[in-house]
């Protein structure tokens, strides 16, 4: 599953090309993703003016001139592929294409369906249900030690548990909440009322630290936005210790160790990290 960083390389790619066009025609095929389709979608893009493209947490926003967003997540294995007219190549599971005023094609392509493509007025965003709840973005300055310390107060949540839930952070899933704690040396299943002022300030650092660098690694390596399994370019040759189970820990050379822990692969240094 798309994370922060794959997301923000993706809008990053996005960024350089949809800017300045116009929405000739939208054609969706007759398969609902995760949400229905709003009422007159596609209808409803049609003559629209493309000022920019943002990430709000792991969705994509594309914002037009007719004051209405085109919000998209990528779920579990959506991908938007940058077509120009002669290379345009249909392929199985293509939900959405956007025909370009430079003739090119954008489309999103979604196997499973659990990744969504909807319009919502631009200032209401915030308000919307897909946007209310959310929490800091990781790489803003709101992620703060005040703001921490505040979310984690009397919380039983474990730390990876914690990361992972976009109510406290935004973006971070499974593969990111695993380096981080690594990176920060504190365990995955520490309870956060306990952890110290320190450990506050060190998960803020790793935690900016894990998706810059993540969102170097596939800045460079981006093409066509295709992201099979949800993993861009070359993230997976950064990884510590997301799948390195029996390897050698980086910082001390003791085995990492993988359990399942509510259903998910959780690798950390039983000696690193300690809990
Ligand atoms: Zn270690």
């Amino acid at each position: 599953m798309p994370e922060l960083p794959e997301v923000e390389t993706v809008v990053q790619g996005l960024k350089k090309i949809l800017p300045h066009n116009k929405i000739i025609k939208v054609v969706r095929s007759n398969y609902n993703l995760r949400i229905p389709y709003p009422e007159n979608f596609p209808k409803e893009l049609t003559g629209a003016y493309i000022l920019d493209v943002i990430r709000v947490a792991k969705y994509i926003v594309i914002n037009t001139d007719l004051e209405k967003s085109i919000v998209i997540h990528l779920g579990m294995s959506g991908r938007l592929l940058s077509q120009s007219i002669t290379n345009l190549n249909p392929q199985k599971h293509d939900h959405v294409i956007f025909h370009l005023s430079n003739n090119t094609y954008l489309t999103y392509n979604d196997p499973r369906r659990f990744g969504l493509v909807t319009i919502i007025k631009t200032t209401d965003i915030n308000k919307h249900n897909l946007f209310k709840n959310l929490g800091a973005e990781p790489l803003s300055e709101q992620f703060n030690i005040q703001y921490l310390k505040a979310k984690i107060q009397n919380k039983n949540t474990s730390a990876k548990d914690f990361l992972m839930n976009s109510q406290n952070v935004v973006g971070i899933g499974n593969i990111y909440a695993n380096e981080i704690l690594y990176l920060a040396k504190i365990s995955p299943f520490k309870v956060v009322k306990s952890l110290t002022l320190n450990e506050v300030k060190i998960i803020i650092t790793c935690t900016k630290q894990i998706l810059n660098n993540a969102i170097n690694a596939g800045g460079s390596s981006l093409r066509d936005y295709i992201a099979p399994n949800g993993i861009l370019g070359n993230f997976q040759n950064f990884f510590k210790v997301y799948s390195k189970e029996n390897k050698e820990c980086f910082h001390c050379s003791e085995l990492i160790v993988k359990k399942n822990y509510h259903q998910r692969a959780t690798y950390f240094c039983p000696n690193c990290q300690q809990n």
